[in-house]
């Protein structure tokens, strides 16, 4: 089994890991901050779903997590640790950062998941032969 790295960075770039079209169709009047958390449901270009059903997010969450624990917060360390911000201060952003990231990276945590799952099965993209519905 071979990781299609093309398909994932076409998903991590915000393009349909399929037909490779932007996933939001040119008029989509979702604002540039919603943008941060919401992934259409299906691909403007060629309606594959995006959002499959049930437990498909787990892997987003996964994304999600392992960015702000091992992206965001080792920062927050590093400040710590080069004397930059004091005690209190690294508590508050480590805090601050845990309730804040998340919901501010979650389109680009989903986008991620979406290319790691259909990187390691490309067989299960619709122009692979799966259903468009699921
Ligand atoms: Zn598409």
């Amino acid at each position: 089994m071979a990781f299609r790295t093309d398909i994932f960075w076409k998903s991590a770039c915000g393009r349909c890991p399929d037909c490779g079209a932007p996933i939001r169709a040119m008029g989509d009047q979702t604002g540039r901050f919603a943008r941060l958390w919401d992934t259409p449901t299906h691909c403007a270009g060629c309606g594959m779903t995006l959002r499959r059903k049930e437990g498909f997010f787990l892997g987003a969450i996964v994304w999600n997590y392992g960015l702000t624990a091992f992206g965001v917060l080792p920062l927050v360390l590093v400040a710590y640790r080069l004397g930059w911000i004091g005690g209190d201060w690294a508590v508050r952003l480590a805090v601050g950062a845990i309730f804040v990231v998340p919901p501010l990276i979650h389109a680009f945590a989903w986008r991620l998941w979406i290319g790691t799952y259909y990187g390691f099965l490309p067989d299960q993209l619709p122009s692979g032969g799966r259903r468009l519905d699921d």
